[in-house]
């Protein structure tokens, strides 16, 4: 029994070290102690001692370890490893890691989180968000755009242009704005509570395009000519990447070029004949600058000894001979430009490569680089402004809408979809801006750009969603009066773009992530592929047993973690968030063992096997999530009226990544599941979902003017103009409750139950019954007539809805 206990000190003596993460060295020593005090006080001989350590010493002694261990162990490794191609090279090392990593280190310091400083506008930029982006959602009629024009208006153009809307990336010395991309995300969020096509429009040029990419590679010419003529709005550009044959698979394009000499303006010059074809392009249809990706070839050497140079960008002026553009596509109903392009044997200038013929070949690492930041702000802003407006002003209608005598809001079945609503609104904004800031402190965050993309994407057409089941029939008849349904139509695009949503999850979340982010995985490769033995068996080494050391150490942190609940775990804070911490300590550990395991039974395979890879990049990501939502509560001052939704918003991620967990555990290879289920959910699954308590709270914030609620569509625009109908039934909303009293006493005094309806006539009572004065009968008048426009859906002549149809049919059958 004594022996027993002298292996289970030994044990748990390992277990700690682990946990805690000492080096190699130091729980060796700390071992070796008790196994000397065994050696003393129990067998009475040196005997296990002596055992302890010529186990121990081998793995301690450096050179003995890399010249018996590691090197055929790094043999191996490199016979099974292929090497990666230069496109997966590409892809993995642009960008850079940041909050993720630690995330993915099974040891999070929380910290680290809270001192990222905190997100702010500068003076002018928020005065451009008071100001020029105030005033263009006063002026969008978004029933004009979709359904009249199919464009926006030409003043509404002519304002972006004027006002630097297409210049929020480009540098004051070229006459751009040169904002931060916490300011662009505030300005495409406002956007986007107006219009998705205002949104799309502006923030096509500001994601990667022409103007991303000419300030990070652009030839110094390039730059003087095109940036300047960008900010002004003289050229609107476009990119043209995909292609009727390459979607998804971008890298495989067929549109080419090849290089030769040819005519210029009268002048024989080095030049390529490209020909491509390409659908789907934003802006194409008005652009004056195409930004084109083709595959380059150059056969007669002229550039070089190699022949295929591989993916190349360059920017075409839209009127040289041969680019065909124009036409459009018709995406959902949604009227931004958008359309197909195509040329062929077009002639140019072998300089109009972006950075000039250096930068032949280099267009793939270019875009990745660029996708890195781009994918992070414009499409999760527009998510996340499109749903805090849809949250306040569903909030708002819910409690103008009655049904059954009550405003629907207070229903118990519309409280689950509006809770949803108004927790991914919390949760979308503070994600945003934990990215933004991440951004601004120079990141180029590629997985964390794949996961905003994804998941706020994600969560925004499940609002949407949610809010036009709650709306009914007044979310689904368009019109001017609808400030929903052109949102709805429009969510698919934002799922589609920048690396298709189930691809996004399925590949590139954690093929990127647990290559860039797992402490060892790229270190080790990268050893491995060193062309100096001497250092590749050096850094293997090291890497290796960083490796063992690290998976050993979240082993020992999942079973202890799950075996307390985490409860003894770091947390920053010991109030009602404490526990958001310590569960996301567990899960960190959790995805840091399962990826070892995941890795090391299906190596190669792991790629192939994308619905593990799946669930582990949930993992990841919902713990982004959560951290976007504890920084948000900090950031803002830890206003405890706001738990409710920082509660929702928590609970609901971790109980997704639970989910994906508990899928994962059920479908591990090699049959592990059950093991690793007593690991780590020795006593079941610990997370609830958001609980019906919890939802009431988030509705009643939605339903209720309060600081919340303001603070849910903080930046949004709200103003109560001519066009833009969730202002005004957001007007409407705080003159109905003001009007509640009045109509309970006037019920009171007439001693009976009115209907909360026509209240311009319940006013008239109450004049008669003289229990209400002048103001209360206008604010009783004003609420009526701004509740039958919140209720009142349009109706058309039948000829207004088929003008459309008609002349597009007509156009189509003329062609
Ligand atoms: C409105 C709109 C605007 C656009 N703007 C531009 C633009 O300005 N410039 C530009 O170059 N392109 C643009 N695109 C193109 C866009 O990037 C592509 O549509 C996108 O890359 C997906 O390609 P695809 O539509 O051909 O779908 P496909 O590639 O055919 O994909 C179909 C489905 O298969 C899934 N899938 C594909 N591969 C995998 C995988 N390995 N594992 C799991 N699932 C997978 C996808 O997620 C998707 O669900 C735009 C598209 C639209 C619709």
């Amino acid at each position: 029994m004594t022996t027993l206990l002298w292996i289970c000190a030994l044990l748990v003596v390992i277990a700690a070290g682990a946990y805690l993460r000492f080096s190699l060295l130091t729980t060796t020593i700390a071992a070796a102690v008790i196994c000397a005090a065994a050696s003393y006080f129990h067998v009475g001989s040196p005997l296990p001692f002596a055992i302890f350590v010529i186990l121990a010493l081998p793995f301690n002694i450096k050179s003995f370890r890399r010249q018996f261990i590691s090197k055929p162990f790094l043999n191996i490794y490199k016979s099974i490893m292929p090497e990666m191609s230069s496109t997966e090279k590409e892809a993995i090392e642009a960008g850079t890691t940041w909050w993720e990593a630690d995330l993915f280190s099974g040891a999070p310091s929380w910290k680290k989180l809270h001192n990222i400083p905190v997100a702010r506008l500068t003076n002018e930029e928020q005065a451009f968000l008071d100001g020029p982006v105030e005033e263009v959602c006063g002026m969008l009629n978004e029933h004009q755009v979709s359904h009249e024009l199919a464009d926006l208006p030409q003043e509404v153009w002519q304002y972006l242009k004027d006002n630097g809307f297409f210049a929020m990336i480009i540098k004051k010395k070229f006459g751009g704005l040169e904002y931060s991309a916490y300011a662009q995300s505030r300005v495409l969020q406002k956007l986007a509570g107006v219009s998705s096509e205002l949104a799309s429009t502006v923030g096509v040029p500001n994601s990667l395009g022409p103007g991303e990419l000419l300030q990070h590679y652009g030839t110094p010419e390039q730059q003087d000519h095109y940036l300047p003529r960008l900010a002004k709005g003289l050229e609107v550009p476009c990119f043209a990447l995909t292609s009727p044959e390459a979607g998804s698979d971008a890298g495989s394009i067929p549109d080419f070029g090849v290089v030769c000499k040819g005519q210029w303006q009268g002048e024989e010059v080095l030049g390529m004949k490209l020909t491509w074809n390409k659908r789907y392009i934003t802006l194409a249809p008005v652009a004056t600058v195409l930004g084109l990706a083709f595959k380059l070839r150059d056969p007669e050497y002229l550039l070089g000894e190699q022949e295929e140079l591989g993916i190349t960008c360059a920017l075409i002026p839209t009127d040289v001979e041969g680019v065909i553009i124009g036409r459009r596509h018709f995406p959902l109903n949604c009227m931004f430009q958008n359309g197909p392009t195509q040329g062929d044997e077009v002639f140019v200038p072998i300089d109009f490569i972006i950075g000039g013929k250096e930068m032949a070949g280099q267009g793939w690492r270019m875009l990745v680089e660029c996708l890195s930041v781009g994918r992070g702000i414009t499409l999760p802003s527009n998510a996340a402004g499109g749903i805090k407006t849809a949250a306040v002003a569903t909030g708002a209608y819910a409690r103008i809408r009655r049904q059954f005598k009550l405003p629907i809001g207070k229903l118990e079945g519309i409280e689950e979809p509006m809770a949803r609503i108004g927790g991914n609104a919390y949760l979308m904004d503070g994600v945003n801006s934990l990215t933004t800031t991440g951004i601004d402190l120079g990141e180029k965050p590629s997985v964390i750009s794949a996961i905003v993309k994804y998941h706020l994407t994600d969560r925004m057409q499940k609002c949407v969603i949610d809010a036009m089941d709650i709306h009914g029939g007044k979310g689904i008849c368009l019109g001017p009066n609808n400030y929903l349904g052109r949102g709805y139509q429009a969510a698919p695009i934002a799922i589609t773009v920048e690396g298709a949503n189930i691809l996004t999850r399925s590949m590139i979340i954690y093929g990127q992530g647990a290559i860039r982010c797992h402490p060892y995985v790229l270190p080790e490769m990268e050893a491995a592929f060193n062309p100096n033995p001497k250092e590749s068996l050096r850094k293997f080494d090291n890497a290796v047993f960083g490796h063992i050391g690290f998976a050993i150490s979240n082993f020992a942190r999942s079973f202890w973690l799950g075996l307390t609940g985490a409860r003894f775990s770091n947390a920053p804070y010991s109030d009602k968030t404490k526990k958001y911490y310590q569960q996301m300590n567990r899960f960190s550990a959790n995805l840091a063992l399962l990826s070892d395991l995941a890795m090391g039974t299906l190596g190669g395979e792991l790629k192939r096997k994308e619905r593990v890879s799946a669930r582990l990049g949930d993992l990841l990501s919902q713990m982004y999530l959560v951290s976007g939502v504890l920084k948000r509560y900090n950031d803002e001052g830890r206003l405890t009226e706001d738990l409710p939704l920082v509660q929702w918003a928590c609970e609901d991620a971790l109980h997704k990544l639970q989910t994906s967990l508990d899928e994962l555990l059920d479908n591990f290879p090699m049959g592990l599941g059950p093991i690793l289920r007593f690991i780590i959910f020795p006593f079941g699954r610990p997370v609830t979902k958001p609980s019906d308590v919890l939802d009431h709270k988030v509705a009643k914030i939605m339903q209720t003017p309060c600081a919340s609620r303001d603070r849910l569509a903080k930046g949004q625009y709200l103003t109560p103009t001519q066009y833009n109908i969730a202002g005004i039934q957001e007007q409407t909303f705080i003159d109905l409750i003001a009007c509640e009293p009045i109509h309970k006493r006037i019920c009171e005094v007439a001693g009976e139950r009115i209907p909360f309806m026509w209240l311009d006539k319940v006013a008239e009572k109450g004049i008669e019954l003289d229990c209400i004065n002048t103001e209360e009968v206008e604010l009783m008048k004003r609420a009526e007539l701004g509740r039958l426009k919140s209720i009142n859906v349009d109706d058309f002549d039948p000829e207004e809805l088929t003008a459309m149809v008609k002349s597009a049919n007509q156009a189509n059958y003329a062609a």
